[in-house]
């Protein structure tokens, strides 16, 4: 039997002894007649309080004792409690009080025959409250079988909506569930399920579910016999019945509602429903999610109660373990999105695509109301490089003070810096005129673009403090990689800047002169080429071994590299391109070349070494068509120019 029904029938026990011994008559005093009235006012109290048939049988036995006790046959006192019983279990048609009804009767009808007969008749007596504890017996095991079977469909339920319990599997069978996707929540069939399972168990007129969002209650599910139930219905927390019942967070079993029937708020019409009973829906570790409600049109009880509690209770933890799996599941996300980020670094995104990513990037992952790139120099201003967001400051370049804004704040801050109202006059320093801002929440971080620029990333919501903590150090990760990744872009840019340099000289090399050259063709009108090649250098070599030579051709470099875009074409040989000059340029500018070669002079222990070349000019486009034809006509020149004796300036002639 069940530990509480046990109780229950061992309570009862000595009334039932009680009871016999006042039925053999032996507790026979002069009665009170106050008692007539007090008692039975009192039974009707307790049967109306209470609305517990346990009460009501104590309240029998208690009176019973009371009345004998000072001499009275408790007899005429049953008629009351028969009524009060039979009018009650008419009223809400439960039968539970008819039959208990029946059960008075049937003993009084018992007692009266044995007083008339006026012989103690032991083995009658017993025989009546035999009966008695049997149909006592047989009550509770109704009782409890129902019991039973609630709990029974409750665990199928749990089964059919938790394929893998995650709160008592092993690691691997849920994480073998997680592969099958054989455990996932779709949170509406899961209400609805719970709702339906309400409904069709307790066999009410309407089961709802309502949940908690923010300050209000929104019903997440319902199922009624009812056309009119507003499926839709939401209020605030403390508004009407209901609102009342989730603000209060305890269970609830009101049977005779009356006009609180009307404060239900979840009807369209005035409905004809007598009960209600809730259940608060508590998070594990007391946080409110909302309420289960079934009314119905006969009495609830608290079996119904009880079972309702259960259920609220599975719920919560099915709404407990769907917002962790949420939470990991955006964690998930945003860690594949930070994954992402990383794997940016290693490919050959410019410093603005690298913008537009981690923009893309932190929009996804924080939903912002805007978001700020920019870059503070030593010593200069802060520069806003892109923002985006319906705030109408000066998005592009704008410039702003290095020391006093929020964003330059950030820029020095270590780890991210969060202000939950950036709102505050004089504080954001960023708009025209110290406007207010529009957001609330600013969330920034900074990070070493290279030893002298730091970047800050910062992001803005409307809502006052609406990042935490952890959000912050997600974004620091993010921040780390944007570092990585922007030293990355700067190291790249001034490899391909070296690569096109020559080493010795610092001037282009071969190819990057190729590229010049094809550059200007396509964009100047004129290009003058001018080919220079050292005269008798191999003696430089000869006499002061290569090293010296070295140092002389970079002497000579450096005489040249302003005269126009400089290369080292080849060995000992330069070239020189100008853009847009006119014809009558040609030979100044050639000239100008011859004297600086001759001036450039090194000295060295032996002496002094000063040496000559021989220039090829040409000019695009009025001796060449293409950027071959100019190089060969400015080769042909200095062959000339070395034909005729060196140190001298020879012009390709006009076609
Ligand atoms: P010229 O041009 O007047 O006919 O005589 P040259 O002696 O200068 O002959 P050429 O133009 O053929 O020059 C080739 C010499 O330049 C060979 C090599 O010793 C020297 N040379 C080429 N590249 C370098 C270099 O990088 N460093 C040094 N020290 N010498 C170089
Ligand atoms: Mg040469
Ligand atoms: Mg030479």
């Amino acid at each position: 039997m069940h530990e509480r029904n046990r109780l229950r029938v061992l309570f009862y026990l000595p009334f039932l002894a009680y009871a016999y011994f006042s039925f053999t008559g032996q507790f026979v005093h002069n009665l009170n007649p106050l008692y007539l009235i007090a008692v039975p006012v009192l039974a009707a109290l307790i049967l109306l309080l209470s609305r517990n048939l346990w009460f009501f049988f104590l309240a029998i036995a208690a009176n019973n004792l009371a009345v004998q006790l000072t001499g009275g046959s408790a007899s005429q006192l049953f008629f009351f409690y028969f009524l009060l019983l039979f009018v009650e279990g008419f009223r809400t048609g439960h039968l539970r009080y008819i039959a208990a009804a029946a059960l008075i009767l049937t003993l009084e009808a018992g007692s009266a025959l044995f007083y008339l007969s006026d012989t103690p008749f032991p083995f009658g007596t017993m025989g009546a409250f035999a009966a008695f504890a049997a149909i006592i017996y047989l009550f509770l095991r109704r009782e409890k079988k129902h019991t039973d079977a609630l709990a029974q469909t409750l665990e199928a339920e749990k089964a059919k909506y938790h394929p893998i319990d995650p709160l008592s599997s092993s690691r691997s069978e849920r994480l073998a569930a997680l592969k099958e996707k054989s455990y996932s929540v779709d949170a509406d069939a899961l209400y609805a399920g719970f709702v339906e399972f309400a409904f069709a168990t307790l066999e009410v007129h309407t089961a709802a579910l309502f949940l908690v969002h923010g300050k209000r209650l929104h019903m997440a599910a319902v199922c009624s016999r009812d056309e009119r139930v507003h499926r839709t219905a939401s209020f605030d927390l403390g508004e009407g019945l209901v609102g009342y019942l989730a603000r209060e967070e305890k269970p609830s079993l009101l049977n005779d509602l009356g006009r609180d029937a009307e404060r239900l708020g979840y009807y369209k019409e005035k409905i004809n429903v007598t009960s209600l009973a809730s259940a608060p829906i508590k998070s594990s570790d007391d946080v409110n999610y909302g309420i289960l409600i079934v009314d119905a049109q006969r009495r609830l009880t608290e079996y119904d109660q009880g079972f309702l509690d259960n259920l609220a209770s599975l719920i919560a933890r099915d709404i407990q373990i769907a917002a962790a799996y949420e939470e990991r599941h955006r964690e998930a996300l945003k860690f594949s999105g930070l994954y992402e980020l990383a794997g940016n670094l290693l490919t050959g995104l410019s410093a603005e695509e690298l913008i537009d990513r981690s923009f893309a990037l932190v929009s996804e992952l924080f939903a912002p109301d805007a978001i700020g790139f920019a870059r503070l120099k030593k010593g200069t201003d802060g520069v806003v490089q892109r923002y985006e967001g319906g705030v109408d400051f000066d998005k592009k370049n704008f410039r702003f003070e290095a020391e006093r804004s929020l964003v330059a704040m950030a820029a020095k801050h270590k780890g991210f810096l969060k202000h939950r109202d950036m709102s505050k006059p004089g504080l954001y320093r960023m708009g025209p005129g110290e406007q207010t801002p529009a957001n609330k929440t600013f969330l920034g971080i900074g990070f070493d673009e290279d030893e002298e620029t730091h970047g800050v990333l910062w992001l803005e919501k409307k809502e006052a403090d609406a990042y935490s903590e952890r959000e912050g150090k997600i974004l620091g990760f993010a921040a780390t990689l944007l570092s990585a990744a922007f030293l990355r872009v700067r190291y790249q840019e001034e490899l391909s800047r070296l690569a096109r340099l020559d080493g010795l000289t610092g001037l282009l090399n071969h190819r990057a002169f190729q590229d010049e050259l094809q550059e200007c063709i396509q964009k100047s009108g004129t290009v003058a080429l001018f080919i220079i090649d050292i005269d008798h250098f191999k003696k430089v070599n000869d006499t002061y071994g290569h090293p010296v030579g070295d140092m002389v051709l970079a002497k000579i470099a450096e005489s040249i590299k302003d005269k126009g875009i400089a290369a080292r074409y080849g060995g000992e040989e330069f070239a020189l391109i100008i853009p847009n000059i006119a014809t009558q340029q040609m030979i100044g500018r050639g000239e100008e070349i011859l004297t600086a070669i001759r001036r450039a002079q090194v000295r060295v222990r032996e002496g002094t070494i000063q040496v000559t070349a021989s220039v090829g000019g040409a000019l695009y486009p009025s001796g060449s068509r293409t950027r071959e034809d100019l190089v060969r006509a400015a080769d042909a020149a200095l062959y000339k120019a070395k034909q005729g004796g060196r140190d001298r300036l020879v012009l390709a002639e006009k076609k």
